[in-house]
């Protein structure tokens, strides 16, 4: 069993390689040590809706190439996230915008709206803003910041604004127009269908073993649980880089998520596919109902509560904490990445970035495009 690529996790970095490597001629073998594919994007179908089993995907990207590569094996819908935000007993519309500060400050011109954000701003004096708190209030002001940031932040994080990066907040848009999409990218959907059935089509031309965990398989002469021994020249390793190399110098730190998922006998839950909640009292994050993201047609729906919390070994990871101190000890682990021979790190976990899918989806094709 000779492989050119050996590739351990079936996510969307993994699917899209090995595919476009299949195009150039390779054969890669594919396994995961769940028991699916897709990763963190898969989905399962229970009472006809596909339910975001780890939580909402929503595929966004302004990457043309990235797009017309997903549409090969999906067609996608013209679904666009526009989550509520809920703060005690008031609601808002997401992402920061006219309608967000209409709501807020009964008002109606987007000169109005500047005005406000604009003498909350400058009575903070925030040169050059150093953390997540700064960041936000130097963008929104204060009572965005107060109701709509800083309780999900603290939830989400499980840290101070104080202590996280600034770069997080940048994720979401602020406009001064009524317009509620939550991105601000050329084409956004979701593949009618589900997300597995797309990594599935995506993985059609490789070998897949699924419940094969590399890191056990590596100390065991490569045999797969079947008893096969696999040779190959490369390896694509998408899983925990500081769990490749044993936690060597400590592990990184992480964000996990559980779900509390239901299904309830009636028609419509919430009336939108995501509702935040931004106080610090409610203890989950936000509440997803599946079937708003294909407009499912259900006599029951499906809700899931996200409840935050700090990873431990044996969790599933989902966030990296990229502050100083995690990303001075990635630096570590990069370091020592660079020195195993033919072996690639990628996706979230591997890069320890917080990438989206289209961004883990374009690093696969652009390192498949290095293959003569
Ligand atoms: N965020 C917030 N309030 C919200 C939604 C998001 O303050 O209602 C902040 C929060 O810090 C979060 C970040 O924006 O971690 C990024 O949000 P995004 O929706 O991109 O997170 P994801 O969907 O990746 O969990």
């Amino acid at each position: 069993m000779k492989y050119d690529f050996l590739v351990v996790g079936a996510g969307f970095f993994g699917a899209a390689f090995s595919f476009a490597a299949s195009e150039k001629g390779k054969k890669c073998l594919v396994i995961d040590r769940r028991d699916h594919i897709a990763g963190n994007a898969y989905t399962k179908e229970e009472s006809g809706i596909n339910v975001h089993v780890y939580g909402a995907h929503i595929f966004h990207t302004s990457d043309k190439r990235v797009w017309d590569f997903v549409n090969r094996f999906s067609e996608f819908n013209n679904y666009i996230n526009s989550p509520i935000a809920v703060y005690k007993d008031e609601l808002y519309n997401l992402p920061f915008n006219m309608n967000t500060f209409s709501k807020l400050w009964n008002i109606r011109t987007p000169k109005e709206a500047h005005d406000i954000i604009e003498k909350q701003i400058s009575s903070l004096d925030i040169k050059e803003p150093k953390n997540l708190e700064e960041q936000a209030l130097s963008l929104v002001g204060v009572d965005v910041y107060e109701k709509l940031i800083k309780g999900y932040t603290k939830k989400q994080w499980g840290r101070d604004c104080k202590d996280l990066p600034a770069f997080i907040i940048k994720r979401l848009p602020l406009r001064f127009t009524y317009d509620n999409n939550y991105f601000s990218d050329r084409y956004q959907g979701i593949p009618i269908g589900g997300y597995t059935r797309m990594a599935e089509k995506m993985l059609s031309p490789s070998e897949v073993r699924l419940n094969e965990d590399f890191l056990k398989i590596r100390g065991n002469d490569l045999c797969l649980s079947t008893g096969e021994r696999i040779e190959y020249d490369k390896l694509i390793y998408t899983g925990q880089i500081d769990e490749y190399f044993d936690y060597s110098f400590g592990p990184l730190n992480y964000r996990s998520v559980r779900f509390e998922t239901e299904c309830l006998p009636e028609e419509n839950y919430q009336g939108n596919a995501v509702v935040n909640y931004t106080d610090e009292e409610v203890p989950y994050t936000r509440i997803i109902e599946h079937k708003h993201f294909e407009r499912a047609e259900s006599p029951v729906t499906i809700i899931s509560r996200e409840y935050s919390s700090e990873w431990k070994k044996g969790d599933e990871p989902y966030y990296p904490v990229n502050d100083d101190e995690n990303n001075a000890l990635y630096e570590k682990y990069l370091s020592l990445s660079k020195k195993e021979e033919n072996t690639y790190f990628a996706g979230r976990l591997g890069r320890y970035r917080y990438y989206n899918m289209d961004q883990v989806i374009a690093e696969a094709l652009a390192l498949a495009d290095g293959l003569s």
